[in-house]
């Protein structure tokens, strides 16, 4: 595995190398240098409650700005990014640039909002990341009450205690956090109830076909019913119509966002949805 080796052992590989592996490597450089020369963006989709159809906070979803390609979806280098492990530089990036934006919003009499970021599992199990979180928010003044941590079923099912003291540690600074994804991945009940979690991210594929679909829709109204039971909030994500929002409002969902509302925009682009 490249990732073993570290950076500039270049020399292990011979021609039989194949071009996947290759262009492994490229753009992996090529995403080193661009966190060296800041071409990295985020972009924020709105989270709007469903019964008053406000918009009450933003996921923060980073873009890379290559000067040639232009804008590059995150499908096209997280994945690298996991691999490599360069996740944790990029990933401690927007959260601090995350949270700097959310303080220039306040500073600028914007009502309070929640910026939920994500979180890869490389962060949690490597980083420090309890520490880091504390400087972003003493450093650039954001309120911990309005950071949310979005982390996915996989990264929880990992080492059980010491994830469970960090975020416990995270929750006693009044920081929330998120399941993305939730119905995607390995996901167990006993852990739902172990962990001390503010929200549940139903995955955009149950979300796609209601309310034509009968098993979407009971599996839909099951994650809603449980996460109440288990005192969470309910988002669902990827809602791009207006029967998809009316389902979902009928059944007791709490937030919502998708498409139908606004795809993620740069920052001064969700100002005016605040404000329009
Ligand atoms: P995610 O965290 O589940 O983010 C939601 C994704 O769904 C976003 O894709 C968003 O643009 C897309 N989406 C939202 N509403 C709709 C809709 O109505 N229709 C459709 N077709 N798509 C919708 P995006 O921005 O391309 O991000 C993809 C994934 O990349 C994210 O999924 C997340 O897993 C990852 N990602 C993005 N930014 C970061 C980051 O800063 N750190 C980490 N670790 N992962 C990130
Ligand atoms: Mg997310
Ligand atoms: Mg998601
Ligand atoms: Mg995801």
């Amino acid at each position: 595995r490249v990732k073993a080796e570290g950076r500039g052992h270049y020399q292990y590989f011979s021609e039989s190398m194949t071009d996947a592996a290759r262009d492994r490597i490229h753009l992996d450089a090529r995403l080193r240098q661009a966190l060296a020369r800041q071409e990295f963006r985020v972009f924020y989709q709105p989270l709007v409650d469903i019964a008053s159809g406000r918009i009450v906070g933003a996921e923060a979803l980073v873009r890379w700005l290559d000067p040639e390609e232009g804008l590059i979806p995150p499908a096209r280098f997280i994945p690298i990014a996991e691999e490599t492990g360069l996740i944790r530089e990029i990933g401690a990036w927007v959260l601090q640039e995350t949270c700097r934006q959310g303080r220039e919003w306040l500073d600028a009499g914007i009502a309070p909002l929640v910026l939920a970021v994500n979180v890869s599992g490389h962060q949690i199990r490597h980083g420090h990341f309890g520490a880091q979180v504390e400087d972003v928010l003493r450093t650039t003044g954001f309120p911990a009450a309005s950071l949310e941590l979005e982390l996915t079923e996989s990264t929880l099912m990992g080492e059980r205690e010491e994830i469970t003291e960090l975020l416990e540690w995270l929750r006693s600074r009044a920081i929330r956090l998120a399941i993305d994804d939730f119905g995607t991945g390995y996901s167990s009940l006993a852990y739902l109830k172990r962990f001390p979690l503010d929200v549940l991210k139903i995955d955009k594929s149950f979300v796609d076909d209601i309310p034509h679909d009968r098993d979407d829709c009971e599996i839909t109204l099951t994650i809603i019913n449980m996460a109440h039971t288990l005192g969470f909030k309910v988002l669902a994500e990827g809602v791009e119509t207006a029967e998809q929002l009316a389902f979902l409002q009928a059944h007791g969902c709490d937030m919502y966002q998708g498409y139908l509302r606004s795809k993620p925009v740069p920052a001064e682009a969700f100002l005016k949805l605040l404000q329009g």
